[in-house]
């Protein structure tokens, strides 16, 4: 178990030969900004490093040694020198009590002599009072610290910090090596299609296809495609539909729509990672101008519908009528 969780995914090698290249001359920055789309496995790479950098003995193949008091502490989740911050769930930011609390602790001496480390997670979220707290840590380290903000959204942090650190750039592995690596996890999913709808992220799709979206998915395709062709009522599958989060149907909807138009860039030979188009049956002949249309509403939609405030029932139908009309209609989101 120690070696599997020490050993990062084939897509992150290079980050790590990086770091670990840096660490063997002493060179390792204060200060990192893992940053890249969700389903990457920043976070576990993270964790992966931390781990690394509490390791107390030699470092086989630059790997945490898994046997030390460091790992064990660290596989323990309770290593005194490692912190790993969040936002709370009754929160929607990391806030300045929870970045002084953090500046303090990294003034204190190391309890076991070696690295203190902390990784703050949605780094993005740090409020600009917080995040100017912590600039201090980044500026002035004290001491062997570490510092990792992990974020999907990296340009919503401030500049000042943003320079401070080392930008890591987690990236999508190409899509026929994403396709052999999940392969390799389970040989029964329909990985092409799962690896689509995940937006090329392997792990994304991974998850989903532990959750069993691909019955969501075909529940979808299938009445997407009936509404098209007039066999449903947009109103009717509408009801259905918002049983689920609206931010996971919204999601499928924007990811196939792109699909569609990035099938219609390519002419109607087969896209690289699937034929989404021909998935939905009848989509093939809707007017792409309509389709960027309607992409800017499932954009605006998902907007409101993250800040709340939109009633579900209205939102769903909203999205749906229009596919019966073959997205000739007028928009609801957008301004003028
Ligand atoms: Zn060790």
């Amino acid at each position: 178990m120690k070696n599997k969780e020490n050993i990062v995914y084939f897509w992150q090698e290079s980050i790590w030969a990086q770091l670990a290249g840096a660490w063997e001359q002493q060179r390792m920055p204060h200060g990192l900004l893992l940053a890249g789309p969700a389903g990457l496995g920043k976070n576990r790479f993270a964790r992966v490093l931390a781990g690394f950098v509490m390791c107390r003995e030699d470092r086989p193949a630059r790997r945490p040694c898994g046997q030390c008091k460091g790992c064990a502490l660290m596989a323990a989740g309770s290593h005194p020198d490692f912190r790993w911050l969040s936002v709370p769930e009754d929160r929607k930011t990391i806030g300045i009590d929870q970045a002084r609390d953090i500046v303090n602790w990294m003034r204190l001496t190391s309890f076991l002599g070696g690295y203190k480390v902390v990784v703050i997670d949605d780094a993005d979220l740090v409020t600009r009072e917080a995040a100017n707290s912590l600039l201090k840590t980044l500026e002035e380290p004290a001491g062997a610290s570490l510092l990792m903000l992990v974020s999907k959204r990296p340009h919503g942090l401030l500049a000042t910090v943003r320079s401070r650190c080392q930008l890591l750039r987690f990236t999508r592995p190409g899509h026929a090596a994403a396709l052999q690596w999940l392969k390799t996890q389970d040989n029964g999913a329909d990985w092409p299609r799962l690896l689509f709808l995940a937006g090329g992220a392997p792990l994304r799709a991974l998850a989903m296809h532990r959750d069993g979206f691909a019955d969501l998915d075909r529940q979808f395709s299938a009445d997407l495609s009936a509404i098209i062709s007039g066999s449903k009522d947009p109103v009717a599958v509408s009801a259905v539909w918002e049983k689920q989060p609206s931010s996971v149907w919204l999601e499928w909807l924007q990811t196939v729509v792109l699909g569609m138009i990035r099938a219609r860039a390519a002419g109607t030979a087969k896209i690289e990672e699937c034929e989404p188009v021909h998935l939905i049956q009848g989509a093939v002949n809707i007017n792409l101008a309509r389709l960027h249309h309607y992409l800017d509403d499932l954009v605006a939609a998902r907007k409101r519908s993250e800040r709340g405030g939109l009633r579900a029932d209205l939102m769903t139908a909203a999205m749906l009528i229009p596919w019966a009309c073959g997205l000739d209609y007028r928009s609801i989101y957008q301004e003028d």
